[in-house]
């Protein structure tokens, strides 16, 4: 049987059968300057453990292998991996506004991510729904932005307080925990849309100025930053100045995604900018934007992260911006891409882990292949989303995460997959210890891959059907 590893490693001999090394045996480390960043490779014989690797990025990949051939029973002698990641972005996401998830929950998913070599947590930290990072030039964002006074999400009705925030403190905390396990952090302060927490810390910050609380609901709202007013734009320049200082990744990722254009339509400072930069349309104001909030950024070290939507303005530079995909019915990525720039794949049939296993099962997050829209050279790496519009409790924020998760950890690890889908279920089953009670508990296996009519089931019970056959077959195809 071949080894019960996730990610499965680029290179691995091994003899079936072999005798198996003591609990005990010794772990000889050496540094080797010839290895490329995140690369290991290990070796058993003669009652040891060889470890080689360049950096501590390596050598900590080498233990995570360690640590789970040991939980899969055992090592044996002859085992040779010569390991390296297919992509250099593997990452999670998880959002904190709609609810919130603080600095414990937070540390146990990261803990679980570090365990299958993921290395990049995106942490959406603004919303409609709740402000949720201090930022101590603007105390009103968290003090008025992170409270709203119910939730109605999905026909779930709750009349009580919601609210949280991460101090900068906190956020600090987080982001050591990650370095220490090889982790960047990439913060989402998301604009000009999804902004009605910020308009209600500071309406100035829109174009009607109308005073407004965070949202209760999911969905998409007209409340978005006024880029045509001087002011709200360098606001939002203070807060990422803000932000930058705190997180010491490359990346900061400014949303970009779903911003109704009726507010800017009927504001005087919007048509004000637009005419000044002669701009055709509302897709070229909010790309305008975008444009000079990647360079601001830049000017600091930073690059921006935005979602695919705002390639729509025509004008994003690939030296300036990375575009994450996650629905992209004109495939501009692929346009994108061919002009230079780098695309995150989240693709939202196969790595949004926020709906059911029903519409999303683990076999179908297993097959998709992130290359397979824009041509392998433009894609930066894969990341798994997680939105908790309907996640209310942890237990169920962890189930629906893991195992679909160990699926991208493992494409963005090992490119092609080195193994067929029942091997990877093997050592999705053996390694479910590893996240157990007190880390993140994963959904039993019977429920990973449900038959057609409990995935109707689910899916109708799920958006509150009933569905055209054509809305069905999009849920549900399996993009193999
Ligand atoms: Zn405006």
């Amino acid at each position: 049987m071949k080894p019960l590893l996730i990610p499965y490693p680029k290179n691995i001999e091994f003899t079936g059968g072999a005798p198996l090394l003591p609990a005990d045996a010794p772990v000889i480390f050496t540094h080797t300057p010839g290895l490329c960043e995140e690369a290991y490779v290990l070796k058993t014989g003669n009652g040891a453990v060889n470890v080689a690797a360049s950096t501590e990025a390596g050598r900590f990949y080498a233990e995570q292998t360690l640590s789970q051939l040991r939980a899969a029973g055992g090592l044996r002698e002859g085992l040779e991996i010569h390991d390296a990641p297919a992509y250099s972005y593997r990452g999670f996401m998880i959002d904190c506004c709609r609810h919130f998830y603080g600095v414990p929950e937070l540390k146990r998913l990261i803990d679980a991510a570090a365990r299958f070599k993921l290395n990049r947590f995106h942490w959406h930290l603004t919303d409609d729904q709740g402000w949720r990072i201090e930022i101590k030039k603007y105390p009103l964002l968290t003090e008025v932005g992170s409270k709203r006074s119910g939730s109605r999400f999905g026909g779930y009705n709750e009349n009580k307080p919601h609210e949280g925030f991460f101090t900068q403190n906190e956020i600090r905390e987080i982001v050591n925990y990650c370095a220490a396990r090889h982790i960047e952090v990439i913060p989402e302060i998301e604009m000009p849309g999804h902004f009605t927490a910020a308009l209600a810390a500071y309406p100035f910050l829109g174009c009607t100025g109308e005073p407004m609380e965070p949202i209760r609901k999911e969905g998409i709202y007209p409340n978005v930053l006024c880029v045509g007013s001087d002011e709200a734009v360098a606001f939002m320049k203070d807060v990422l100045s803000e932000v930058c200082a705190l997180f010491p990744g490359r990346y900061i990722h400014i949303g970009g995604d779903e911003a109704p254009r009726t507010r800017w339509q009927a504001c005087e400072k919007c048509a004000a900018k637009m005419k000044r930069l002669g701009l055709a349309d509302y897709d070229a104001l909010q790309g305008s934007f975008i444009e000079e909030i990647a360079s601001f950024l830049r000017e600091k070290g930073k690059t921006a992260v935005t979602w695919n939507e705002s390639l729509k303005g025509g004008r994003l530079s690939p030296e300036n911006v990375i575009v994450q995909r996650w629905m992209d019915r004109d495939n501009l990525c692929a346009d994108f891409t061919k002009r230079g720039g780098s695309v995150i794949e989240s693709d939202f049939y196969h790595y949004y882990f926020d709906y059911p296993y029903g519409m999303t099962p683990l076999r179908k997050a297993f097959t998709y292949d992130p290359a397979g829209k824009t041509g392998p050279e433009g894609v930066l790496g894969v990341e798994g989303a997680l939105w908790t519009e309907y996640v209310r409790t942890f237990r169920d924020l962890t189930e629906k995460l893991f195992p679909r998760l160990l699926a991208v950890a493992e494409r963005g690890w090992s490119g092609t997959p080195g193994r067929s889908y029942a091997d990877f279920t093997a050592a999705v089953q053996a390694l479910m210890p590893l996240l157990g009670e007190g880390v993140a508990p994963m959904l039993p296996p019977e429920r990973w891959d449900p038959g057609i009519g409990k995935r109707l089931k689910e899916v109708t019970s799920f958006f509150k059907g009933p569905f055209s056959a054509d809305t069905l077959r999009q849920l549900l195809e399996n993009r193999e």
